[in-house]
């Protein structure tokens, strides 16, 4: 049951992964109750994330942020191994409730619920600077912007294909499809992948009638010779702990940490990414406030 599909074509010169992030992307739209049109959004940018998370090594880390002037505000997600078969990923929106009518093809209008704006992406490796890379939004859409930041910020001409379907009872299905051109491909190698993206079914077409992410591939390679390689399974995890909670309250100082124990019977933090909730007691808080000496 791997959802997640790395793969070569064209004699090494094309990378690709494909990957179903339908349990993915329902748990975030769960977790954080995300409208409709938000759950497009915040399910095409955590499968993107998921999808390129699956070239990370070791504890290497991506975070992708959408920050546009549409309704939902900004958007993160966030990527990284999880041993050597799995992909851990997470996501959240600034305004999860953000909801705009379907667009003139009946869609959901994620440029809209986007607006304008940039994407910025993180690599963190294991030591060193962390890479960083924006580019301006290109139509808002996630696919088309991943798109532009792999070509312009990384020089890495990529096909993006990534989908959502939803209806009013939750997430019926998601998940995408990348393809790198690489250095060495000819011609005819990039107008086939083009061709085949441009005029293959929906992902989510596909995928609702039972592809997986290895016809995904296919369906993308078309003619060019495939060689799969490595299979990830890919969960919604998250990265809170009591103590990174604690350790955030302890930034607010000795005696803030006080005032809130004597007027507070419990403090309450909820973590951004899953929503889980901490809750502390006022004993707890003076124990911190103590800690500072
Ligand atoms: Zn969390």
């Amino acid at each position: 049951m791997h959802r997640i599909l790395t793969a070569s074509a064209a004699h090494g010169t094309v990378s690709l992964v494909a990957g179903i992030t339908t349990e993915l992307v329902r748990e975030a739209r769960e977790r954080h109750d995300l409208a409709p049109t938000a759950s497009a959004a915040v399910g095409r940018l955590l499968t993107a994330a998921a999808l390129l998370g699956a070239s990370l090594k070791g504890r290497e880390r991506l975070t992708l942020q959408v920050v546009g002037n549409g309704p939902i505000g900004a958007l993160t997600a966030d990527a990284w191994r999880v041993g050597d078969h799995a992909i851990g990923a997470r996501a959240y929106a600034r305004n999860g409730r953000a909801n705009v009518p379907l667009n003139a093809r009946g869609k959901f209008d994620v440029a809209r619920v986007v607006g304008r704006g940039n994407l910025q992406v993180t690599k963190s490796y294991e030591v060193g600077q962390p890479y960083n890379g924006i580019v301006p939004l290109v139509s808002g859409e996630i696919g088309d912007d991943v798109a532009a930041y792999l070509a312009n910020s990384e020089q890495i001409p990529s096909v993006v294909a990534l989908g959502v379907l939803a209806d009013p009872n939750g997430i019926k299905a998601a998940g995408g499809v990348i393809a790198h051109v690489l250095p060495g491909a000819d011609e005819s190698t990039i107008a086939t992948l083009e061709r085949n993206a441009a005029g293959m079914p929906a992902v989510t077409t596909q995928i609702a009638s039972g592809a997986g992410a290895e016809e995904l591939l296919r369906a993308v390679a078309g003619d060019l010779e495939l060689k799969t390689f490595n299979a990830f399974d890919v969960a919604f995890d998250c990265r809170c702990t009591r103590e990174k909670v604690e350790s955030a309250l302890l930034g607010l100082g000795k005696d803030e940490l006080a005032k809130i124990a004597r007027e507070q019977p419990q403090t309450e933090a909820t973590c951004e990414f899953c929503r889980e909730r901490y809750v502390l007691s006022a004993d707890d808080v003076r124990e911190l406030a103590q800690r500072l000496g």
